[in-house]
């Protein structure tokens, strides 16, 4: 399957490429004496697709990747870079760790048929240096920011912060094009982690899939977010039916519907 797009040039030493499927987005960050992997793509295979892909950038090897967050289309690529360092937060690391393998079997259903055994083939491989909160990663010239902002697509988002470019990378955080994805989401939450985003004062916000945007695409989203909260919050106070919420919510029916059952889930 072809990438979506070649390696773009977001930034000084920054670049992005966005791969089906799922139009998921890999960044590289260099620096004078390492770089940095934000995300692996879904499989060994893609994974080692991206490796040769990684060979058209001015750039040495990866020596440091990062997860942005536990779901295998961003992470379960690991695998074809061995030895290499891997960043995530502390709850990132765990939920590998519990739930990669159910995981990694459910996913059987989401891919086509013949990537099944590629699937099967990755890997699981945790997070060996996590974040709680706030890390600094020396890259040589540049140092790079991992965060954890707060709930919000997940327990454990991470985003990863280049502050000499004003670049922020933010996971699913804030998907472009599609709605927001909220099976393993905080409803309530995700908005003031949005909020967090946005006071980084940056130019270039990489989402985890879709293309390449701005602070104005964090503000929008964090907005619909706001407005679903209060939805979900007005159901389970019982002053507005499911359907109700549905038809005045900013996102599709189904993304409504699993908000709502995750609102009434983590309160
Ligand atoms: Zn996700």
């Amino acid at each position: 399957m072809p990438p979506v797009t070649d390696w773009q040039d977001v930034a000084d030493g920054v670049w992005v490429r966005r791969y089906d499927p799922f139009d998921v987005n890999v960044t590289v960050v260099a620096g004078s004496d390492g770089v940095l992997l934000v995300d692996t793509r879904t499989t060994l295979r893609e994974a080692s697709e991206l490796r040769e892909h990684l060979r058209e950038l001015p750039i040495g090897e990866v020596t440091h990747l990062a997860f942005t967050h536990a779901h295998l289309d961003h992470c379960l690529g690991a695998g074809a870079f061995p030895g290499v360092a891997i960043w995530g937060t502390t709850g990132c690391r765990t939920s590998l760790q519990r739930h990669g393998v159910d995981q990694r079997e459910r996913w059987l259903d989401w891919l086509p048929e013949e990537e099944g055994p590629h699937l099967r083939a990755s890997p699981i491989i945790p997070p060996d240096h996590t974040v709680r909160d706030r890390a600094r990663l020396a890259l040589g010239g540049r140092e790079v920011e991992l965060l954890h902002l707060g709930r919000g697509h997940t327990d454990h988002d991470l985003v990863v912060h280049v502050p000499d470019v004003e670049v922020a990378v933010v996971g699913d955080l804030l998907e472009v094009g599609a709605p927001p994805q909220f099976h393993d989401a905080y409803p309530f939450q995700w908005p003031a982690t949005l909020s967090g985003v946005t006071a980084l004062d940056v130019e270039v916000v990489v989402p985890g899939h879709g293309p390449v945007t701005d602070l104005g695409a964090v503000t929008e989203q964090e907005a619909q977010l706001a407005q679903l909260a209060s939805l979900c919050r007005e159901v389970l106070g019982g002053v507005r039916t499911r359907e109700s919420a549905i038809g005045a919510s900013p996102f599709p029916r189904e993304t409504t519907e699993v908000a709502l059952t995750r609102a009434s889930e983590t309160g």
